[in-house]
C-alpha cells in the first residue's frame, strides 16, 4: 500500500536532511499530522523564513539578516583580527566562548580536490580583498577544522597571507585530530585559541 501523496512528499522531504534515513522520516510524518496546526504553520514558516530572510553577509560571508551582519558593523570589535571559519555555524560556536572579540571571515568550505572544491569556489579572494582594503588587520587566525582539507586549506591562505606581512596563526591542537570545531567544548575551543601558533 502506498501512502497518501502529501505523507509520502513529506517522508522524501525529510529524508533529505542529514542522518535521517527512511523509517526516521516516516516517524517524523507521522509525528507532524498528529502536531497543533498552530505548531505546523510555525514550523513551515521557519524553514522559509531561513530562505527568504537570510542572507550571506556581503563582508565576512556569515549568514545575517542585515548586511553588513552585525559582527562586521560593529566597531567595538577589535579590528586587527579576523577569525576564519568554514562554516556560518562555526561563528555561532565562537561567540559562544565569549573571549574572542575580534572579526570573522566565512569560507564557506574548505579545499577539496575530490569535491571539486579549488580557492575559487571559496570565499578567499573577498578575504584578500578584505587585507587589502583594511590595514588595521594585523592577524589572520584560521580556524578550519583539524581534518586533512582543514590543515591544507590552512597552508594555502598562510602561504597567501604572509607576504603581505600580516601574521596567520592556526588555532592550538588542543582540538583532535579530524575534530569539527562545532563539536568542541567551550573550554577546549577558548584553550585552542588562546595557544594559536604562528603558520
Ligand atoms: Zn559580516
Amino acid at each position: 500500500m502506498q501512502y497518501p501523496e502529501p505523507i509520502a512528499k513529506l517522508i522524501d522531504s525529510y529524508m533529505k536532511l542529514p542522518g535521517i534515513g527512511n523509517k526516521t522520516a516516516t516517524r517524523l510524518a507521522f509525528y507532524t499530522l498528529d502536531m497543533d496546526e498552530t505548531d505546523v504553520k510555525d514550523f513551515s514558516k521557519a524553514l522559509q523564513a531561513t530562505k527568504d530572510d537570510l542572507h550571506f553577509c556581503s563582508i565576512c560571508g556569515n549568514i545575517t539578516e542585515a548586511d553588513p551582519c552585525e559582527i562586521c558593523t560593529d566597531k567595538t570589535r577589535d579590528q586587527s583580527q579576523i577569525l576564519v571559519v568554514e562554516q556560518p555555524k562555526d561563528v555561532m560556536v565562537m561567540e559562544r566562548m565569549h573571549e574572542y572579540h575580534g572579526l570573522y571571515h566565512v569560507l564557506q568550505g574548505v579545499l577539496s580536490p575530490i569535491e571539486g572544491k579549488g580557492p575559487e569556489e571559496l570565499n578567499i579572494k573577498s578575504l584578500i580583498k578584505r587585507l587589502q582594503d583594511n590595514p588595521a588587520v594585523k592577524e589572520v587566525i584560521v580556524a578550519t577544522n583539524a581534518t586533512p582539507e582543514g590543515e591544507a586549506t590552512a597552508m594555502y591562505l598562510s602561504r597567501l597571507i604572509k607576504p603581505a606581512g600580516i601574521k596567520v596563526t592556526r588555532l592550538a591542537h588542543g582540538l583532535s585530530v579530524g575534530a569539527d570545531i562545532e563539536y568542541a567544548d567551550e573550554m577546549t575551543l577558548f584553550k585552542a585559541v588562546e595557544g594559536r601558533t604562528e603558520l
